[in-house]
């Protein structure tokens, strides 16, 4: 029983509710009062006595919570008197009261509500005594236990009414019933609380037991309001064994792992149980279950060895694969795993090196195949392959295992060691290592690779058919990894083990030891190159970079690397083949800063033009003379790449003559003359010939000291070289105005023909920056030159000077004059000044005839004065002429030196080369024509 509401227990004020709410002075009600109870206990009870007649009293209690039981007991004492012993005996006089109820989830009771009336309270009964009270009578109680249900909210008010009875309430108890928890033929039922009238109570098989019949469901009974489990009646009608379940202990061989309903197993395979009820079954002898393993698994047992290995050995890779065992064990996990013993012959084995590796692994092995490699060549191997299984470490006992002996191949080499950095330098090294000490076979080469450090896996591969190889083109103060393998017809040996080597920091200076050998080696070298210079070649000969395998390398021997970070630029001073032209200042540490002329390699470039691009530097680093652009340096190790020269202040030649017209004596320029001539004497000494000779390929510094640049090969190359001056012929581009014929016409280029440029290049100077023969075009040049016709004197050329150009232009290059003769021949007239005051043509009949007489300018021809001006290129001082009146030929032909200061022409060049056309003008009578 479970009790829900116990007067009995309250110590203090019930707190019910009466009605109605009248003075108790004028008419009775229930009233609480203390008593005490059958064992003398106080107790808290109500008792009513009217005195009205058969008025209604009511009284309620508090809200008495339903629990989980839809059916309650109400237990009431309470006593009676008797009607006929009350001294008011009245018609009205009642021996019996009404209890009802009134459900509510909560507790929403008021002194007037619910109304106090059947309906909405719910009757349950009339109560009646047994015992009545009487006056000298025993004090006997009554006890009535009243039935309320089934109920459904979460509460109930229980309500007495009195009409005219005269009662007291001695106690009110409020229970209801339970079934008990119960163990019963394997079965266990929990404590069950009745809803209904039968409440079928589930249960479960208890451990070790099953429910028998055929159905799995769980035992039941009933469990009635009255909290009294009965066995369910059997109806075995539907459903084959219901209703007639009961458990029973699992029989020997069958095993049941936890409580509840379901059914006894039989043992997995491979284990038994040997007792009823057994919660699991063991394993029998020479079976296991893994850790792992659930215990209702089969149990297992380690596999059997593996099969059939079959081996492949390719040098020193061996390869395995072998066929699955016989006997997996019963189990899905099987594994493999290699082991590899290093054996000699007489001296057993020991396990492999640790440099000895597997691929995919040496355990675990899922597939049947293992790859190793880094076996040492000619030597004895056994390798053993091992079958595993989830049980073969629970087993105890040893794995089996196949086994099988290989040696790898004897013809590949050992690992080559001890490489070594023997020299260094700022962007190469060079690396030895041991040959290695295998007599058996031939060492066919080597591969070297390497990596920058921190680039890892980036391998750069070099063959050598020695044990030492040069790395070039590095990067400075960079460190390397290197390893090395050798090669010989069985292939290659295994990659070294790593060695780490860096080149050197800029400026750093080999270690001592190194300097001493380094000049030693260089004076010893020196020796043999001044040596076998002089006995064989007499003069250093220049060397062609691209006759180098690889031009990178020329341009590191003849062009110095100089470090970015001594450079700065500060301004772009013209337009390269490559890219732009910079002015810019180089100041290495401990050396003077100097102004140079950078030339840079635009981006976006092929190998191929970098190269061609380096191959001027490679080519002008082996010059070393006053009238040939000084190389300083190349800048490769980072972008762009760069060629660095001096600085030339007044750029090309022609452009600054041009600027410069008229501007210096004959002096001056034949000194210019002269400084070009001997730079080509350099040149021609060193069997360089220059093929592209001209006043734009001329640098001219401050000083008006003129040297020969210009050593790129490739706009002789490059079809889309948009320059006009190149013209395509068969085998590259030709300068024609500035190429010998025979250069021209099949391609013999020699000293000579530079001669003839040269010669050119005199005339550019002596007509202050004239584009050789006009505007012809280039084959009325060609063809002017095949009928022997040559360039006449600029204006005011001396005789000498032009005499000296045609001789140049000889047909046969054999009897042009060598630079030598030229330098020498132009040092004369500067020695004798007075010989360049010889102006005129040459007509000695020697010399062949002349081209037209361009200047002085055919003035006949002029129609203004403005074509006049362009005529002798002083087009410049249009505009001043117009504005100073100077209109036609008539004014002109008046003009004084004073009128030109006036009217701008300040230059004293100028000046003279206007008055010169003036005084021809005028002996050409040429006066009538205006502007
Ligand atoms: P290049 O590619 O050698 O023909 O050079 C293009 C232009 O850059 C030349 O015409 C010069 O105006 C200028 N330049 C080249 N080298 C130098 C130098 N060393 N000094 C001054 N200007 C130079």
């Amino acid at each position: 029983k479970k009790v829900v509401m116990n007067t009995k227990l309250e110590t203090s004020d019930l707190r019910w509710t009466t009605y109605p709410n009248t003075d108790p002075e004028v008419s009775s009600n229930w009233e609480e009062m203390s008593g005490l109870d059958e064992e003398g206990n106080s107790v808290r009870t109500f008792q009513i006595c009217p005195s009205d007649g058969s008025a209604s009293h009511w009284l309620r209690t508090r809200l008495i919570p339903r629990r989980s039981a839809s059916v309650l007991y109400v237990e009431i004492r309470f006593t009676v008197m008797e009607c006929s012993s009350l001294p008011s005996s009245s018609r009205t006089c009642k021996e019996t009261f009404n209890l009802y109820y009134y459900q509510s989830d909560e507790d929403t009771a008021t002194p007037t509500h619910p109304a106090w009336m059947e309906n909405p309270y719910t009757k349950v009964d009339t109560v009646a005594a047994d015992y009545l009270l009487r006056r000298g009578g025993e004090r006997k109680s009554n006890v009535k236990t009243v039935r309320l249900g089934p109920l459904t909210k979460k509460g109930f008010y229980l309500a007495f009414q009195a009409q005219g009875v005269c009662m007291a309430l001695l106690s009110v108890r409020v229970y209801f019933k339970k079934c008990p928890a119960l163990t019963h033929t394997f079965s266990s039922f929990p404590e069950t609380v009745p809803h209904s009238l039968v409440q079928q109570a589930e249960g479960k098989c208890v451990p070790y037991s099953a429910p028998s019949g055929l159905m799995p469901r769980p035992p039941t009974m009933l469990c009635g309001e009255d909290g009294s489990l009965q066995d369910s009646p059997a109806s075995g009608t539907s459903c084959p064994g219901q209703g007639d379940i009961q458990c029973v202990s699992c029989a020997v061989g069958q095993y049941k792992a936890s409580m509840g309903a379901s059914v006894c197993r039989g043992c997995p395979m491979n284990s038994n149980t040997y007792t009823l009820g057994a919660v699991a079954c063991s394993c029998r002898t020479g079976y296991y279950r893994a850790p792992t393993d659930p215990p209702d698994t089969a149990c297992s047992k380690p596999p059997s060895a593996p099969r059939n290995i079959v081996p492949q050995v390719n040098d020193t890779v061996v390869t395995l694969e072998w066929s699955e065992p016989l006997d997996r064990g019963g189990r899905l996990d099987l594994s493999y795993s290699v082991e590899c013993a290093q054996c000699a012959p007489g001296r057993g084995c020991v396990p492999c090196a640790e440099s000895v590796s597997y691929r995919p692994a040496q355990t675990g092995l899922m597939h049947r195949r293992v790859v190793i490699h880094g076996l040492l060549p000619h030597t004895h191997y056994t390798f053993t392959i091992i079958t595993i299984n989830g049980v073969t470490s629970t087993s105890g006992t040893q794995p089996a295992t196949a086994t099988i002996n290989i040696t790898t191949s004897t013809d590949v080499p050992v690992p080559v060691s001890g490489i070594r950095r023997t020299k260094a330098s700022e962007t190469s090294m060079t690396l030895s290592w041991d040959v290695p000490a295998q007599p058996h076979y031939t060492i066919l080469d080597y591969e070297l690779r390497f990596c920058s450090q921190g680039e890892d896996d980036m391998w750069q591969y070099i063959t050598s058919k020695g044990n030492s190889l040069a790395l070039t083109d590095l990067s400075r103060a960079s460190q390397y990894r290197v390893q090395v393998r050798a090669r010989t017809k069985a292939g290659y040996g295994h990659f070294s083990n790593t060695a780490t080597f860096s080149t050197l920091p800029d400026g750093t200076e080999p270690n001592a030891r190194l300097i001493v050998t380094g000049v030693l080696v260089a004076t010893g070298l020196l020796i043999l190159i001044i040596v076998v210079t002089l006995a064989v070649f007499c003069v250093k000969v220049y060397i062609d970079p691209f006759t180098y395998e690889d031009p990178n390398e020329a341009v590191r021997e003849f062009a110095k690397e100089i470090d970015v970070s001594f450079v700065k630029i500060e301004e772009v001073i013209g337009a390269g083949e490559f890219g732009e032209v910079c002015r810019g200042r180089l100041r290495v540490p401990g050396k003077k800063e100097n102004y140079v002329a950078i030339k840079t390699l635009k981006g976006g470039y092929t190998d191929k033009q970098r190269r061609d691009f380096l191959s001027e530097a490679s080519i002008m680093g082996q010059f070393q003379h006053p009238n040939i652009i000084h190389l300083e340096g190349v800048i490769t190790a980072s972008c762009p790449a760069m060629i660095l020269t001096e600085y030339m202040e007044n750029g090309a030649l022609d452009s600054f003559l041009r600027l410069n017209d008229g501007q210096f004596t004959p002096i001056q320029l034949v000194g210019m003359l002269r400084g070009i001539a001997s730079g080509m004497k350099y040149l021609a000494e060193m069997s360089y010939v220059h093929r592209d000779l001209a006043a734009r390929n001329i640098l001219v510094n401050s000083n008006l000291v003129c040297k020969v640049s210009d050593f790129g090969l490739s706009r002789f190359l490059t079809e889309n070289s948009s320059d006009p001056t190149y013209t395509s012929s068969l085998g590259g581009k030709i300068p024609i105005r500035w190429t010998a014929p025979e250069a021209i016409a099949f391609r013999k280029f020699t000293s000579a023909s530079d001669v003839w440029s040269y010669g050119i290049v005199m005339w550019e100077v002596m007509s202050f920056g004239e584009r050789p023969y006009w505007d012809m075009s280039n084959q009325d040049v060609i063809n002017a030159i095949e009928q022997d016709y040559r360039l006449p004197p600029p204006p005011e050329c001396p005789a000498p000077l032009h005499q000296l150009m045609l001789d140049c232009w000889q047909r046969d290059r054999g009897s042009r004059p060598r630079f030598s003769h030229i330098v020498s021949a132009l040092d004369k007239l500067i020695r004798n000044p007075a010989s360049l005051k010889l102006t005129g043509q040459s007509h000695d009949g020697l010399s062949p005839p002349l081209l037209d007489q361009r200047p002085p300018p055919p003035l006949s021809q002029c129609s203004s004065v403005a074509e006049w001006l362009r005529l002798i290129k002083m087009e410049r001082y249009e505009e001043n002429f117009i504005q100073a009146g100077f209109t036609s030929f008539e004014l002109i032909s008046q003009i004084s030196t004073e009128d030109l200061l006036r009217v701008g022409v300040t230059l004293a060049g100028h000046q003279k080369k206007i008055l010169s056309s003036i005084q021809t003008m005028r002996v050409q009578g040429k006066n009538s024509l205006r502007y």
